[in-house]
């Protein structure tokens, strides 16, 4: 494959029937955060067929990393995730999961065939010794949970060294909001912040006949859910990101029966570390409006990754990959949301950004991900094998020059 740049284009169109293979077998075994057992076994023996990559097994739980390396030369690394989610899926596809409650409902199998697909086409490359450096391939385990300290899969692979010697790191998340062929990219923030708070209003409970003998917490509720339906509109600035969603209400065993408590359990999500900080002295200030009506109250928050930050020289490198590939994409500059990718614990390590591949089916309702009926466009595999080998091999051949340092440096951190 020395031929026109659009040879990796050409060798990951050879590979789609493949891609679509795996990503159906993926598909029909998910298994969710640190289970991940099958499904790095199976990773582990596809790589190991290529004959090329060194492996690591069982990285930050089940993780796989696999180093390829000739000569001097920058580190890229490329990154899929995965877990499934513990959705009943109803899809309708011809290979739906065989394990019940499981379902890759987020497209990590997807990411995974994808990675696989440019593990191949990287093997090739290296093989005509056009390259000069390494890849590392992080199949990452648990990217939709933490585990009891609060990590995900990303943070515990870092704890582990995974992006020692890394120059910079690409990852894809498909995208089903777009069809196939559009890949949305930001430069800087994409993907926000994720804190839970798990609150607990403290009242007196009594009979419902004498609530003042009692200090009811279902009524010390309504303040505290207005104050916090009220902190992103009245507290937060209207050119800044952030939401505050209260997705889980519990109190009370009978019609006429006062509880003791009400349990209150929400999101945050932010763009900027100093909103992210506001955010939480405000969920804390909306509980303690109890106390001045006689009740108390005690809060927990649980912080999980930091918001997704792209850096613009990574995504100029996606931009410049894609225009040595076919007119088949199209670009679309916009941040992904406000959902939370733990990607972001290694963009804030090393310069790295993701790329949102547009995968929407044609011929079906949209569905978002984490639903049971989502699906994908298999035809998005092929781009995203090109754009991540295509984007890698451009930094090992030196036409994208790492803008700081020489070849081995990093691009600058947004
Ligand atoms: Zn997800
Ligand atoms: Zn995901």
């Amino acid at each position: 494959m020395t031929g026109p740049k659009s040879a990796v284009h050409s060798a990951a169109q050879g590979l789609q029937e493949e891609m679509r293979a795996w990503r159906r077998h993926l598909h029909a075994r998910p298994e969710v955060a640190f289970e991940e057992h099958e499904t790095s076994d199976f990773i582990a023996a596809q790589l190991e067929r290529l004959g090329a990559f060194q492996l690591r097994r069982g990285v930050g739980g089940t993780g796989v990393v696999a180093d390829l390396r000739r000569g001097a030369g920058p580190l890229v690394a490329l990154r899929a995730d995965m877990d499934a989610l513990p959705i009943e899926e109803r899809s309708g596809v011809a290979f739906p999961s065989q394990h019940p409650g499981r379902m890759h409902a987020c497209g990590h199998d997807g990411h995974m065939a994808m990675l696989l697909g440019a593990a191949d086409i990287l093997t090739q490359l290296f093989a005509e010794g056009s390259l000069a450096g390494g890849v590392r391939l992080i199949f990452q385990p648990a990217e939709e949970a933490a585990d009891a300290q609060g990590r995900t899969g990303a943070a515990r692979m870092l704890e582990e060294g995974v992006l020692e010697g890394v120059s910079l790191a690409l990852a894809l998340h498909v995208n089903p909001y777009e069809p196939t062929g559009v890949v949305q990219l930001a430069d800087g923030y994409a993907m926000a912040s994720v804190d839970t708070f798990e609150g607990v209003i403290v009242g007196r409970g009594g009979h419902g006949a004498y609530p003042d003998l009692a200090v009811d917490p279902i009524w010390l509720l309504a303040p505290v859910l207005t104050a916090l339906h009220g902190i992103v509109s009245r507290r937060v600035s209207p050119l800044e990101t952030a939401v505050v969603t209260v997705g889980r209400v519990a109190g009370g065993t009978a019609p006429n029966v006062i509880p003791a408590e009400v349990t209150l359990e929400g999101t945050m999500r932010a763009y900027d570390p100093r909103i992210r900080a506001l955010l939480e002295t405000e969920v804390e200030r909306a509980f303690s409006l109890v106390r001045s009506l006689g009740g108390d109250y005690r809060l927990r928050f649980i912080h999980e990754s930091p918001a997704l930050r792209n850096a613009p020289d990574v995504n100029r490198l996606y931009v410049q990959a894609l225009s040595a590939l076919p007119k088949e994409t199209r670009i679309h500059l916009a941040p992904f949301g406000l959902g939370g990718e733990d990607f972001a614990f290694i963009a804030e390590a090393v310069p790295a950004a993701m790329a949102f591949l547009g995968c929407r089916p044609e011929g079906r309702p949209p569905a978002g991900l984490h639903t049971p009926e989502f699906d994908l466009d298999e035809r998005c595999l092929p781009i995203g094998a090109a754009l991540l080998a295509e984007s890698a091999r451009q930094v090992l051949t030196g036409e994208f020059p790492l803008p700081s340092g020489p070849r081995g440096g990093a691009v600058s951190h947004a």
